[in-house]
This record gives structure tokens, C-alpha cells and sequence, in this order.
């Protein structure tokens, strides 16, 4: 059957209706700032208190253009007649995302979670050398990085989130069990009192699991 004629300026006319009446999805940025999901790939964000320096997400970028330089130091033995140790101490860790492809292995790989995504994207630069970004830079993306999503119903408790509530559990059953240790120590003997008081109280530091708890 032929098209009728101007069936197709109807049907475009009919289009233009209809979306003439909807609610306009572009925003003026940057008047206004667009709202981004949370799991947006804008920049890598480091939280180097937890780099190691292990050199597996510089090993792992495809790209090659993760930068770190770092140097060795010797730390005193804990205890007297303890051996030195010596740890790695980062110099500099820089990214140059004018060659960063936002792949995320390099986020993917790191064991000890340093490396995080932020959904900040305004680090445009003029000059293509200009996107090669220190550490104190990744530093201050870290506090764009938004906090992890809540747990679904029924899903399983994060390992370090676990091990954190079990050496809480672990003080408060030893704080709680401590008054009757300590009156069994005095009616066992008033010379044993020196020793059985003193142990007890060194314990008492309940801020460590809090803190794993938050990492
Ligand atoms: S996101 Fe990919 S390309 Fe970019 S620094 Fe990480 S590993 Fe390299
Ligand atoms: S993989 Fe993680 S811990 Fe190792 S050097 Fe990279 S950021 Fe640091």
C-alpha cells in the first residue's frame, strides 16, 4: 500500500509533540552539578596510610603510568634483643590519567585497599603535562570517594567489619569476667595480690577494633 502523502511530517510532527511536553534531562552545568551514581569512574582517589608500596598496581597498569618511588627504612627492634625490621617508605606516587585508560585494575589489584574510585571529574587541565597528578592531590580525592553502600538483608558481614565485632566480643567477656578474677585472686592468698591486679588493667584499649571496624 502507498504511504499516504505527509503521513511522515505527521508522524514527525507527533514526535516533536511529545517531547516538547516531557521534562528536560540536560542540566546547566556548571550551574548545576550533575548528579552522579555512586560508583562513577571520575578519578583515583589514594589513601596512602594503607600503601605498602607494594608496586603491584604500578606492575598491573596496562598503561604503564602509575609513578612511584620509594626508599627502605630500618625500624628498631619492639623489644630488646628483637632483630630490626625495615619497611618501605613511598616518596611519591603519581598517575598520569592523560594516558589512564579508567580500566580500574590498578584499583582491583591493590591487597590493601589504597586505591579508591571518586566520581570527581573537574581536573581538566590545558596543558596535557598538567594531568600527571601527585600524591597530595590523589590524597585530597580520597574525601570525594563516597562511603560504601549499606549490606543487602541477609548478606554475609565483611571479613575485617567481623573480626573487629569478634576482639570487641572477646574485651567485653574479659572486662566482664574480670571483677570475679580479681576477688578470686585476693581470697586465694594475700601474697599473690602483686601480680593478679596488675595484668588485668593492661587490656583495657578498646579503641583499636573501632578503628579496624571503619576501614
Ligand atoms: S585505571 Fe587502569 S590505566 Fe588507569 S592507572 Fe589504573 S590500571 Fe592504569
Ligand atoms: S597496589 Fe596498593 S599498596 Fe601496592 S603500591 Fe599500589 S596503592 Fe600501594
Amino acid at each position: 500500500m502507498a504511504p499516504i502523502p505527509g503521513s511522515g511530517l505527521a508522524k514527525g510532527l507527533a514526535v516533536t509533540l511529545r517531547t516538547m511536553t516531557r521534562k528536560s534531562v540536560t542540566a546547566q552545568y556548571p550551574d548545576t552539578q550533575p548528579e552522579l551514581p555512586p560508583r562513577s569512574r571520575g578519578v583515583i582517589g589514594l589513601f596512602e596510610e594503607n600503601c605498602t608500596v607494594c608496586m603491584l598496581c604500578a606492575r598491573e597498569c596496562p598503561d604503564w603510568c602509575i609513578y612511584i618511588d620509594s626508599h627502605k627504612e630500618t625500624v628498631p627492634p619492639a623489644a630488646p634483643g628483637g632483630r630490626e625490621r625495615s619497611r618501605n617508605v613511598l616518596d611519591r606516587f603519581a598517575i598520569d590519567f592523560s594516558l589512564c585508560m579508567y580500566c580500574g585494575i590498578c584499583i582491583e589489584v591493590c591487597p590493601f585497599d589504597a586505591l579508591f574510585w571518586s566520581p570527581e571529574f573537574e581536573y581538566a587541565e590545558t596543558d596535557i603535562r598538567d594531568l600527571t597528578h601527585e600524591r597530595d592531590k590523589l590524597r585530597e580525592w580520597m574525601w570525594t570517594v563516597p562511603a560504601p553502600p549499606a549490606l543487602d538483608a541477609g548478606a554475609e558481614e565483611p571479613k575485617e567489619v567481623a573480626a573487629a565485632r569478634k576482639t570487641a566480643d572477646k574485651l567485653a567477656a574479659a572486662q566482664a569476667a574480670e571483677p570475679g578474677q580479681a576477688a578470686g585472686t585476693q581470697r586465694a592468698g594475700e601474697p599473690g595480690q602483686p601480680d593478679g591486679p596488675g595484668q588485668p588493667g593492661t587490656p583495657r584499649q578498646p579503641g583499636t577494633p573501632g578503628q579496624e571496624g571503619r576501614a
